[in-house]
């Protein structure tokens, strides 16, 4: 099956009971047992959900997975991977991530005694200066957020098996559509389903897929032991927005290329960040292993301090100051203040989240008018 047709059908078949399309809301807890242990494969919510299990395999079609887990927030996925890991083990990872995953790393997982490497991994081969017999996972976040840097999975992905290290990649901004770092060899991949998987900023999620049944088993007790896991009614929201995933990263990653020219040229634009352009230093990589370059764009503005980039992130009217990505509305984010608010500044600084940086998520509204709305923001 193609990807289109695996985004409305895969897991799913008409409700036995009633002929149902659209798969039940299974809003229960619990459920009846004829006798201990005699049951239809349900338990308790936690653990199992009908409406979640078809859900979780859609979620792993989607990423050419044997296996998915469907979590109550992508940090929520995040923090079930990270307890795979024991004392003194240790992690390679991206200088530029998402602010959620470096504030999980640094303030809670270092204080169980997990060491974290946070390296530029734009170049694979600066990760084998990091590799150590503790390292334990190499945890890619790409295209990067917000400064749209690419990671070459597939070859970080050789440098990995040959360690036995696992490699998991955090493939929120790229979405399947554009990207399937299982393919590329890496051994799980986690989403923040909140973002362009749900599609309509509605939903909080996040999701594991992988292809290893003994992993699989590992991550499912931690799912279900921790307990980090979504509803029904959520789990739902989701299955109904996959089924335009396809459509909506088209017109995502039109949009999103009609905005990066417009600004590349804009007279109060310093630099943009957007892989879709020849001399993006990642080019020839994301050319590579993506599909097309997606809807997220980051700009620094000229000569703007930290007053004037609040100003023109505060007066657009199409777009939305918020933060999120991956909506069908077009969103405005000011990272320094909002969603990378807990990296120090010293960090920040390093990759460029400066105070003057502003990341757009390109919603799939008419063109012109989100053309109209950056014209009269910018000027
Ligand atoms: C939003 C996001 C997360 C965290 O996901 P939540 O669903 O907000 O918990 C992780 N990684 C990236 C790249 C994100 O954008």
């Amino acid at each position: 099956m193609k990807f289109g047709t695996k985004a409305i059908h895969a897991g799913q078949e008409p409700d036995p009971s009633t002929g149902a399309i659209m798969t039940p809301i299974y809003q229960t807890s619990t459920y009846w047992q004829k006798s201990p242990g005699d049951n239809k494969g349900f338990e308790y919510s936690r653990g199992t959900n009908p409406t979640r299990q078809v859900l979780e395999s859609c979620l792993a079609a989607l990423e050419n997975a044997k296996h998915g887990l469907a979590f109550s927030s992508g940090m929520g996925a995040t923090d079930a991977v990270m307890k795979l890991l024991s004392p003194g083990d240790e992690v390679i990872t991206g200088d530029d991530l998402y602010g959620g995953s470096y504030r999980i790393f640094t303030k809670i997982f270092s204080n169980y005694g997990i060491k974290f490497h946070f390296i530029n991994m734009t170049d694979a081969e600066n990760v084998t200066k990091y590799i150590n017999p503790n390292t334990k996972l190499i945890w890619i976040e790409t295209p990067t957020n917000p400064t749209m840097q690419i990671v070459d999975i597939e070859a970080i992905s050789k440098i990995a098996k040959a360690k036995n290290i696992l490699l998991s990649v955090d493939n929120t901004f790229a979405s399947p559509y554009l990207q399937n770092p299982i393919d590329l060899g890496a051994d799980i991949v986690m989403h923040s389903v909140t973002k362009y998987l749900a599609g309509h900023s509605d939903v909080i999620m996040g999701a594991l897929m992988l292809n290893d049944d003994q992993l699989y088993k590992r991550l499912w007790f931690i799912y279900n032991a921790c307990g980090a896991t979504p509803g029904p009614m959520d789990s739902f929201l989701v299955l109904r927005g996959l089924k335009t995933l396809h459509l909506r990263m088209r017109a995502h990653c039109e949009n999103g290329r009609m905005i990066a020219e417009f600004l590349r040229n804009h007279p109060k634009v310093e630099k943009i960040y957007w892989p879709g352009f020849s001399d993006h230093p990642n080019h020839s990589i994301a050319k590579k292993q993506m599909r097309d370059f997606g809807g997220m764009v980051s700009i620094t503005l000229k000569d703007a301090d930290l007053k004037e980039t609040y100003r023109v992130a505060s007066s657009f009217k199409v777009f939305s100051l918020a933060e999120s990505l991956g909506g069908v509305e077009s969103l405005i984010n000011h990272p320094v203040s909002m969603t990378h608010g807990s990296i120090p500044k010293e960090e920040r600084d390093k990759v460029g989240v400066t105070d003057n940086l502003l990341r757009l998520s390109v919603g799939v509204e008419d063109i012109d008018d989100l053309l109209d709305d950056l014209k009269q923001a910018l000027s």
